[in-house]
């Protein structure tokens, strides 16, 4: 058994950014899963959480992060805490992340996990990311980690000019396209929408 997900794993795959690489390195998956799937922590796979849901492959994890190209400086928006591991990686990167999970189970886990590894820079909120966090925008970045079948107009107002979204959008047929949405300074609330890769999450409820 690896305790740390290989960087070579996610090099290969096209993640060059050494400090996301060694922001995952540093995170113990293995606490984010349940205890009969320790075995197979490390490796590239997204994996069953409770509540039906699911912890995202690493690779994604790796790959969403490095699009959205984040500063010390920035506070962060996401969508889905889950089991909260894309969570840290982000509390590694930047100054504060504000993270919303819809199930009190899962939001409650991951904050007692979080807390216990040491982040001080998490914010929690159980409810609905539709509605995102009004009091705290505008971010930088914001992360949805469940697929969606439009932008939620709602957190594209919390968004800053200039800032950066990256979702899962349902297309069709249940096929789901990662989007990188940016926020153009010129124009007003001007986007640029870049379709990414096809990739496969549970739904936004
Ligand atoms: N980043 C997480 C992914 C969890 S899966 C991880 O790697 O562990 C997506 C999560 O989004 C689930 O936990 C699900 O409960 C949550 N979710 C779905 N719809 C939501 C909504 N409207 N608001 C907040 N969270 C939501």
């Amino acid at each position: 058994m690896k305790f740390t997900i290989s960087p070579i794993q996610l090099e290969s795959r096209g993640i060059k950014d050494q400090k996301v690489l060694q922001a995952i390195r540093q995170i113990p998956r293995e606490l984010f899963v349940p205890k009969n799937y320790r075995e197979v922590a490390y490796t590239d796979r997204a994996l069953p959480i409770d509540c039906g849901q699911t912890i995202s492959q690493p690779f994604i994890v790796a790959y969403m992060t490095e699009k959205l190209q984040l500063k010390p400086s920035d506070k962060v928006l996401e969508i889905g805490t889950g089991s909260g591991f894309q969570t840290a990686v982000l509390a590694q990167l930047v100054k504060e992340v504000y993270t919303i999970e819809i199930y009190s189970e899962l939001s409650q886990k991951a904050q007692k996990l979080l807390t216990q590894l040491g982040y001080q820079n998490i914010f929690y909120y159980q409810g609905d990311g539709n509605l995102g966090w009004p009091e705290k925008k505008e971010f930088e970045a914001i992360i949805l980690t469940a697929a969606s079948k439009q932008i939620p107009k709602t957190l594209l107002e919390q968004l800053k000019t200039t800032g950066k979204m990256i979702l899962p959008l349902e297309i069709n047929s249940g096929e789901q396209i990662l989007y990188l949405i940016k926020k153009l300074p010129q124009g007003k609330g001007k986007l640029q929408s870049t379709p990414l890769l096809p990739v496969r999450f549970v739904p936004l409820l």
